[in-house]
């Protein structure tokens, strides 16, 4: 193995200028768009590094203390300017390229709070609060009731463990000679993933005793707060992959390759790249192998890894639609199609070269065992031979095969999701494919949704209440639209999906929310607006009849800028028993008397019980928004120092197919505000 160490240009003082330098770091901050954060000049001839093209591309086996990473993780959440983050998340992506090219995946899944991709299944730790307090009592020989009030006055369980560490520095009455041993990011690791395979309580406990012996309390904060799946590092997603980009360039750079790429350029391609294959382990091994410039044409989707789907904007009228074809601004005039929107579950089917039928949620999660029969997927194939492998794009909906009618998607949630036998299977469900994004390992992404359409068509027979395609129309007739969307209702559905069929926003774009395809519900003409997704944060204790559940729940939007859920409203309408019951059910482990810290919230709504994880969404309606001095929602976006709020809310359903960074953002919510009828 090789283990030189590529020193050179990251042991230099870094040549590009530090964010800050063009960039004031004010309280306008928070104002500045991703793009102008990007605008980091291109390395200058002068500074850049000498290029030296034979260096090595990848090292491995150097050993990096664990403590180096739970000490970015201490800087991270100690800085609150996203600015600044990005630029320590920067440095450190340097500090570990530099040193094990090997590790930068380990370390960029740790900040992510993943030990892998969602889409790879029994990867979870779901440590929940009582568990946590468990092994603190069995390593620090706390009783429970006095570490729940430790709890309290300290905030988090990873705080509380940095503290209970601290103060007992030989708590261990049995060292082992391994004590002394600093441990390694590898060695977390393998724990961490050993972890999640064992089965009962007492086997995890076992694991983590010891390692915690081992750790220093900075280590051990963020070891816990691992298991517990709330880094509270205030650094999203987008934020990680912004700074690994960064890296990425200047590495790329030092080896003479990618050599035109800027920063706008290099957080592009990573982007693109990860919304195809959303996988940071491949990602980065293929980086190391050809540069982030090839990344872009040699690291596509492939059957087997589900990429993030692409999502639509609201409108409010047919005429609203029109206009955003026939764009009188740029003179584009293109094709569209409108189809109906069913009321199901999001679902892409891959069909992988030996075969094997793999199908994912919207979230991106294995649900093949939810619908064994659909895995004889090549009974809908028009001709069996022509098709190796595919990835489709669809809705799968809970269909009445003796009324020959689609069912409300309540009746689809009653299917159980685990184990499913095809004997036992009463709810039948039927797939409406409305795209087709590779077939036989060709990418479609980029070609036009009539021609998409063409080949789906081409591939499929379809066959009524099994697989058919979406229902649609091809007009540019605003009544003959409102028409179609009054059938969408009857017909069962939400309304209609308004996509451009030719022309540059045709194709398929991943994970992207914009208007090449727009939605338009009934709900939208009556002035009722969107309804929204968002996040339960905590409940208030029920009276009378619900006394016993919950009554009402705080709910936020996410902030994807500094991952933080802010409130929006309290809700008590729309909910069944059987709703207050699944929710107590469910939401019942994760109370605590405590909020997480990134939640932000005014104390005049502050609810009975927090939860510490945001778990569940719930899909709301509301009569309008409006400017509120309590609630957080958008507050940073507003410009007055007043979120948004909701008025009148309702629930309509639970949504457990989305995670919290889908729910629907604090940036949408201003968006719904902005668009108010009345504001206009
Ligand atoms: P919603 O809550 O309205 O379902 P969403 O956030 O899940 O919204 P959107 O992008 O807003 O997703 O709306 C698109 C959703 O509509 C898709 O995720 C899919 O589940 C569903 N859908 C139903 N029919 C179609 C169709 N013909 N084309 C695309 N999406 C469709």
């Amino acid at each position: 193995m090789n283990k030189q160490r590529t020193l050179d240009f990251f042991s230099k003082k870094r040549s590009t200028p530090s964010i800050d330098d063009s960039v004031t770091d004010d309280s306008s901050e928070t104002k500045t768009n991703l793009m102008s954060i990007l605008k980091k000049p291109k390395l200058d001839v002068a500074s850049k590094p000498t290029v030296t093209s034979n260096l090595p591309m990848k090292t491995y086996d150097i050993k990096i203390n664990f403590q180096d990473l739970a000490e970015i993780c201490e800087v991270l959440e100690n800085t609150p300017s996203r600015l600044a983050k990005l630029d320590k998340l920067e440095e450190f992506f340097d500090h570990i390229i530099e040193k094990d090219t090997s590790q930068l995946d380990v370390v960029t899944n740790f900040l992510l709070n993943q030990l892998g991709p969602e889409y790879i299944q029994d990867l979870e730790l779901g440590f929940g609060e009582h568990l946590i307090i468990k092994i603190l009592q069995e390593t620090f020989g706390y009783k429970i009731a006095s570490l729940k009030m430790k709890l309290k006055e300290v905030g988090d369980l990873g705080q509380l463990t940095y503290k209970l560490r601290g103060e007992m520095k030989t708590v261990f009455a049995f060292k082992s000679k391994n004590d002394d041993i600093k441990i390694s990011i590898d060695e977390a690791w393998k724990a961490l993933n050993e972890i999640a395979k064992t089965n009962t309580h007492k086997e995890k406990i076992g694991k983590i005793r010891p390692l915690l012996s081992r750790m220093s309390p900075v280590e051990t904060k963020f070891f816990i707060r691992f298991l517990e799946g709330k880094l509270r590092i205030g650094s999203s997603n987008q934020t990680i992959g912004v700074s690994m980009s960064r890296c990425m360039m200047k590495y790329d750079q030092v080896r003479g390759r990618s050599m035109e790429l800027d920063a706008i350029e290099a957080d592009r391609i990573l982007r693109k790249v990860y919304s195809q294959v959303p996988n940071y382990s491949i990602i980065i091994d293929k980086f190391l192998e050809i540069g982030l410039k090839e990344l872009e044409e040699k690291l596509t989707l492939q059957p087997g890894i589900p990429l993030k789907p692409m999502l639509a904007k609201p409108c409010k009228s047919a005429l609203d639609a029109l206009a955003e074809f026939n764009d009188v601004k740029t003179g584009e005039n293109d094709k569209f199609i409108c189809e109906y929107k069913y009321d199901g579950e999001r679902i892409q089917f891959h069909q992988l070269n030996d075969g094997t039928i793999k199908i994912f949620s919207r979230n991106s999660e294995d649900m093949t065992a939810k619908y064994p029969e659909l895995v004889d997927f090549s009974k809908f194939y028009k001709n069996k031979d022509e098709v190796q492998s595919l990835i489709i794009d669809g809705e799968i909906v809970a269909y009445d095969v003796v009324e020959d009618k689609i069912l409300p998607f309540q009746i689809l949630t009653t299917r159980k999701r685990k184990n499913v036998e095809i004997e036992d299977i009463k709810v039948k469900v039927c797939i409406y494919v409305f795209d087709i994004l590779s077939l036989n390992g060709k990418s479609l992404l980029e070609e036009t949704l009539e021609e998409r359409r063409r080949i789906y068509m081409n591939v499929f027979e379809s066959k009524k209440g099994e697989l058919q395609f979406a229902n649609n129309l091809v007009s540019d007739d605003e009544a003959e639209i409102s028409a179609f969307l009054d059938q969408s209702v009857q017909d069962k559905c939400e309304g209609l999906m308004v996509k451009a069929l030719t022309g540059r926003k045709s194709i398929y774009q991943p994970a992207s929310r914009s208007k090449f395809w727009m939605k338009l519900k009934k709900d939208y003409l009556q002035g009722v607006g969107d309804s929204l997704d968002l996040i339960i944060m905590g409940a208030y204790y029920g009276k009378g009849k619900r006394t016993g559940f919950y009554g009402g729940f705080l709910l936020g939007s996410y902030n994807p800028d500094n991952d933080e859920i802010e409130t929006c409203c309290k809700i008590g309408t729309g909910f069944s028993d059987e709703h207050l019951e699944l929710l107590h059910k469910t939401m019942k482990e994760y109370e605590s008397e405590i909020s997480p810290s990134n939640y932000m919230y005014d104390s005049q709504t502050k609810p009975d019980i927090w939860f510490s994880q945001p778990k569940l969404l719930l899909e709301v309606l509301c009569a309008d928004l409006s400017l509120s001095p309590v609630y957080k929602s958008a507050i940073d976006l507003t410009g007055n120092n007043r979120g948004i709020s909701l008025r009148f809310p309702r629930m309509l359903r639970i949504r457990d197919d989305k995670d919290y960074t889908m729910a629907t953002s604090s940036e949408q919510v201003l968006e719904m505000y902005q668009s108010q009828s009345n504001l206009q």
